[in-house]
């Protein structure tokens, strides 16, 4: 009898444990990063690409961690957000300044010496032209990529300069997104943080087996939204999942037959040691057999920024 009742108990509990929200964590998002990038670099038939990005999410983590007066320097007094709006950390909705650019000047001078030793001769001449950018052209830039509209932008620049927006983001998500977890509601297809896109899914074992989050590309908040419905349109008929294997597959595809787009899940309950980033983009080979079947990705990923929306 009281056995039963403990259970039921413990169940109630469980069912409270759901957060709607999971503050990003910034330096433990770069750490983990960094060290799978470095694990797939060899598989990935990307080794060049992914040994830069490997420095950069490097850099991203040395800027995270910093504290005290430094991190005044870069990431400047915490900005006013407001509350009661939907998506606070949306660009329209706060005053970002110009404290980003301060931290793009700080991942590219620990890239520079670094990539001398590698020999990437022309990146660093591209590195050194965008720090000689002009600061109102910088912050055009960073509108344009923060409204999504990453073709207004220097292709050769955008990597770096959402690198910097996203260590910016990050820094004063975490505190916000601690604040608004108890308001946010679920089924948002934009974080509720920032409004930006997803990476992908991550399903994930903890608090409860088979919970589903979205992962920020811009913040690193993640944000709970339940299986079998679109992530994008809310749509729960003619969904369906798409993996290279039948069974036991850690990484699928989700299309929506009804807003034609997909989106990538990561089961991180199978395999724990995929990176939502760096896992996304070392299976692009998958991508593009949906794509070939007429759907579109409703998802951005940081690491790669070619999308236009
Ligand atoms: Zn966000
Ligand atoms: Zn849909």
């Amino acid at each position: 009898m009281s056995t039963a009742i403990l259970d039921a108990k413990k169940i109630q509990a469980q069912k409270l444990e759901i957060k709607t929200l999971i503050p990003a964590d910034p330096k433990t998002v770069y750490q983990l990063r960094g060290k799978r990038l470095a694990e797939l670099a060899q598989e990935s038939g990307l080794t060049d690409y992914f040994n830069l990005l490997k420095l950069l999410v490097n850099a991203q983590e040395r800027v995270a961690a910093e504290t005290g007066l430094q991190e005044e320097n870069c990431f400047g007094l915490k900005p006013k957000f407001n509350l009661e709006q939907a998506q606070p950390m949306a660009q329209a909705n706060f005053e970002w300044g110009n404290y980003w650019q301060s931290i793009l000047l700080e991942l590219v001078s620990d890239l520079l010496p670094k990539l001398s030793v590698t020999g990437s001769s022309e990146l660093s001449e591209v590195l050194k032209e965008l720090v000689g950018v002009k600061p109102q052209t910088l912050q055009d830039y960073a509108e344009a990529m923060l409204l999504g509209h990453f073709a207004k932008v220097p292709a050769k620049y955008t990597l770096f300069i959402w690198a910097a927006l996203s260590v910016y983001w990050s820094h004063w998500a975490t505190d916000l997104a601690s604040e608004i977890a108890k308001s946010a509601e679920s089924h948002k297809t934009l974080c509720p943080v920032c409004g930006s896109h997803p990476i992908a899914s991550v399903i994930k074992d903890q608090p409860r087996a088979g919970l589903r989050y979205l992962h920020c590309s811009l913040c690193e908040t993640q944000w709970h939204q339940i299986r079998a419905e679109c992530t994008s349109c809310g749509e729960d008929k003619g969904v369906f999942l798409w993996a290279e294997s039948e069974t036991k597959s850690a990484i699928r595809i989700e299309s929506c037959d009804t807003c034609k787009g997909y989106t990538k899940m990561l089961f991180t309950n199978i395999k724990p040691e995929l990176e939502v980033a760096v896992d996304d983009l070392a299976t692009l080979l998958m991508d593009q057999h949906v794509v070939e079947q007429g759907y579109q990705a409703t998802t951005v990923n940081p690491l790669l920024l070619a999308h236009e929306q």
